[in-house]
């Protein structure tokens, strides 16, 4: 299955220049026929093994009168409708301009996949303007050169996981879930996303010990949910996953209890358990880490928490055999201080009691997915971050190393899934780890993100 690709951005960034770099040919439509009006362009793109259909939105050069802004935004827009992904493009020896962030304020409420690319990059006039770029909330910007192609490695390694992607869901042919992503969008204040956010199965990975009751779970949420699709009696239960709707949310649940019933030979089995943790790790957006609560926090159990916050995905643990659990209330003591202790790295973390042999607490488990999922996809507006920003400052003022203080200048979210952030400021090799933390345990607290990962950068900007 192809999947299309909207290149988005004002006129004279380099869209024309760098559709036609993807289509391979010289289309004989330049910018010096004058009154020409150019409408989307299709072309049949390639790049590395990829091969897809390429859009350019170009052609607006000539409308000079005061309908620009409005024709522009209208042809964006139906070029996000018909894409997959959207390029947006800046012109990084310009820097970001408002009709850029007008553009980004579209992307970012109106398409599910966006690739930021700072163009015309060769050369040091463009690094301000790279910079500057992450300043859009898009994610990190691609440096590209459409002249003389430069940067196209690093474009194609961010549209390749999205491909496979669709490649995937053609196959599992996933029904759509409408979603308006219009709602609420103008309210500053709001930091929630609506669920789902690109109307995708929400992926789950339930990973654990052998024997810590992944199967019985798994097996008591499909016995108690509908299942989407399936040959025998509505089951679907392949190697990978496992797709349900829970609670009403499609999900999709990487089964690696499934997967090691299917292992013969027992000596594989612990060996197994790892690799396949580490698939599930990759496969999830949020992954369960499932403890048997008499044997809670044994090494692998904190190996795979690990791994997982250090890839980035939402965490909860789930403490299961709940049901046999005497002295519950002190168990729980215990265990919120062992979790504490053992995984500081997951501070803030869901720590849910389940018994999937009685189907106990798993209510709460489905509601802890659902959050933690939510957290993982937030976007703080530039302007409340910086607000922020500048009472945390005030609070604790960063530190001055050898007599000079290092200044803060501004920041913005970078990225989502999990939220990253980048702060300009002066001397980042010299922000001591401790001040990071601050502000990082001071973004979990000020606008409510426990338990995700956060990831925060810093960028030198004198
Ligand atoms: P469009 O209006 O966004 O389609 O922009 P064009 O592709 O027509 O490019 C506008 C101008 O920028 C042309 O003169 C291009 O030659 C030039 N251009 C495009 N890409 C680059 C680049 O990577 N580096 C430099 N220096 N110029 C570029
Ligand atoms: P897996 O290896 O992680 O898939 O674990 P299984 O689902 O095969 O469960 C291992 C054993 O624990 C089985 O004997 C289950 O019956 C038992 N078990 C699983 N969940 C619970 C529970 O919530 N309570 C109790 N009492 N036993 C459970």
């Amino acid at each position: 299955m192809s999947f299309t690709l909207a290149i988005v951005g004002r006129p004279n960034v380099g869209k024309s220049t760098l559709f036609n770099r993807l289509v391979g040919k010289k289309l004989a439509l330049v910018d010096d026929q004058p009154g020409v009006t150019r409408d989307l362009r299709e072309g049949e793109a390639k790049l590395g093994d990829l091969r897809f259909t390429v859009v350019d939105s170009a052609g607006l050069e000539d409308a000079t009168d005061d309908s620009l802004q409005g024709r522009m935004r209208r042809l964006t827009e139906r070029a996000v409708e018909m894409a997959d992904i959207c390029l947006f493009m800046i012109d990084a020896r310009v820097g970001v301009t408002p009709t850029d962030e007008m553009f980004a304020e579209i992307l970012r409420k109106k398409s599910a996949h966006v690739i930021l690319a700072a163009n015309k990059g060769e050369g040091a006039a463009a690094d301000a303007g790279v910079i500057e770029a992450y300043a859009l909330g898009l994610g990190e910007p691609i440096r590209l050169s459409a002249e003389h192609g430069e940067g196209l490695n690093d474009l194609y390694s961010q549209i390749m996981p999205l491909a496979d992607q669709f490649e995937k869901d053609a196959v599992d042919d996933t029904p759509e879930v409408d979603v308006d992503l219009d709602e609420d969008s103008d309210d500053e204040e709001d930091y929630s996303v609506p669920m789902p956010t690109n109307a995708k199965p929400l992926q789950v990975a339930v990973v654990g010990r052998p024997n810590a009751g992944k199967s019985t779970l798994i097996n008591k949420i499909l016995g108690e949910e509908r299942l989407l699709t399936g040959p025998e009696a509505g089951i679907t239960r392949d190697a990978i996953s496992l797709r349900i709707e829970w609670g009403g949310v499609p999900m999709r649940i990487f089964d690696t209890a499934g997967m090691r019933k299917k292992a013969k030979v027992q000596e594989k089995l612990e060996k197994l358990s790892v690799s396949d943790g580490l698939r599930a790790v990759k496969f999830a957006e949020v992954v369960v880490v499932l403890l048997d609560a008499d044997i809670p926090f044994e090494q692998q159990d904190l190996r795979i928490a690990d791994l997982a916050e250090r890839e980035g995905r939402a965490v909860i643990v789930a403490v299961n055999k709940w049901d046999i659990e005497d002295n519950k209330q002190e168990k729980l003591r215990e265990l919120k201080e062992s979790f504490a202790r053992l995984l500081p790295q997951l501070k803030g973390a869901p720590l849910i009691t389940v018994s999937a042999k009685t189907g106990r607490g798993l209510d709460r488990l489905q509601e802890a997915i659902m959050r933690a999922h939510d957290v993982w996809n937030r976007r703080i507006p530039t302007a409340a971050l910086n607000r922020w920003l500048v009472g945390m400052l005030e609070q604790h003022p960063p530190p001055a190393p050898q007599g000079k203080r290092i200044k803060l200048r501004y920041m913005t979210q970078a990225k989502t899934r999990p939220p990253g952030f980048v702060v300009m400021c002066s001397h980042p090799d010299k922000m001591p780890e401790s001040y990071k933390r601050y502000l990082v345990n001071g973004l979990r607290v000020g606008f409510d993100m426990p338990g995700t990962p956060i990831r925060l950068t810093l960028r030198s900007q004198n």
